[in-house]
């Protein structure tokens, strides 16, 4: 798993970006978050997909 510490636009590289929508999918290998954002920039919106958390569990039994 990996997370990207920022994100930009994919089109004009622009790192302002406002948040549009979320929506979770599941597919064969696994659940995938996506979030759509709009670039406050060139108004090019996108899709950016990530591995979905796994189900939460307590830190406190992992000790
Ligand atoms: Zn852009």
């Amino acid at each position: 798993m990996f997370e990207r510490p920022a994100r930009c636009c994919p089109k004009c590289g622009h790192t302002g970006y406002l948040f549009r929508a979320r929506r979770t999918v599941e597919e064969a290998d696994g659940k995938f978050v996506e979030t759509k954002y709009r670039c406050r920039s060139c108004a090019h919106q996108w899709w950016d997909r990530v591995p979905a958390p796994p189900e939460p569990r307590k830190a406190e039994d992992a000790a």
